[in-house]
């Protein structure tokens, strides 16, 4: 089976960053594809691990570089996805889970067509301000800014193949981890099944022509 990129989108605080990390620690065959960003990092991340924290100018070199294989600017702040990170994971046999906007989904699935797009919500929006207000990340201004930006995210979950409503974590955590397991089992996705088929056909005509054989 070859591993596919999983790409989770929600609005800002509904969770999607917890339930990653969540399923990272559940299930060693899956890695998380670290993200470029302009903004400045929060006190308990880790540049190199929550995100490679770049300079503007180093971002857009980047861009001019080629070497994003999405890009889009949230809430005033550039933030992509290296092609390197992508393929680093990929080449290490595990899913690649992709915390990423809904722009830049939309790019995503162009370079990677085998992703699977996973749109998670929040129970309610008072959760979600809840949520967001109890992150303590954010000044109200940014909290602003965040909400209004969920309106229009919200009206692209049309684009997304599931949806998982993030209420019980530990639910939501498991719901993403079906999917990766029925998206795995799709018949697109299982390797040389035509080779397979063939010679369960050959084998079976061989079994047919005995009993035949036998029977006369
Ligand atoms: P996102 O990455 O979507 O912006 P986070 O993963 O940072 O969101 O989650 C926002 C806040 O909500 C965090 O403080 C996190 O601990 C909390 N949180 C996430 N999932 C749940 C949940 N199912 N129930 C309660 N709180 C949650
Ligand atoms: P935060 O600043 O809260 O970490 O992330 C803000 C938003 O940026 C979230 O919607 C998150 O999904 C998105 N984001 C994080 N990394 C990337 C990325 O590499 N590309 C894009 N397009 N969005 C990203």
């Amino acid at each position: 089976m070859t591993p596919f990129p999983v790409v989770l989108s929600a609005p800002s605080g509904a969770g999607k960053t917890t339930i990653a990390r969540e399923l990272m620690q559940r299930r060693g065959d899956v890695g998380y594809s670290v993200s470029c960003t302009t903004r400045t990092a929060r006190a308990h991340e880790r540049n190199g691990h929550d995100y490679h924290f770049l300079a503007d100018s180093d971002f857009q070199a980047r861009v001019a570089a080629g070497e994003f294989a999405e890009w889009a600017l949230v809430h005033g702040k550039r933030y992509g996805t290296l092609r390197s990170e992508v393929q680093r994971v990929l080449d290490a046999g595990k899913f690649v889970l992709m915390d990423i906007d809904v722009q830049g989904a939309r790019q995503f699935v162009t370079a990677f067509p085998a992703s699977v797009l996973v749109f998670v919500l929040p129970p309610s929006v008072e959760a979600l301000v809840a949520r967001l207000k109890g992150r303590n990340t954010e000044s109200p201004a940014d909290l602003a800014v965040r909400l209004n930006t969920a309106h229009a995210e919200l009206q692209d979950v049309g684009r997304y193949n599931y949806v998982v409503v993030n209420d019980a974590l530990d639910q939501a955590v498991e719901n993403v981890s079906r999917i990766i397991d029925a998206e795995r089992l799709k018949r697109d996705r299982v390797h040389a099944l035509d080779a397979q088929i063939s010679r369960l056909l050959v084998e079976l005509q061989d079994q047919i022509d005995r009993i035949r054989g036998a029977a006369r």
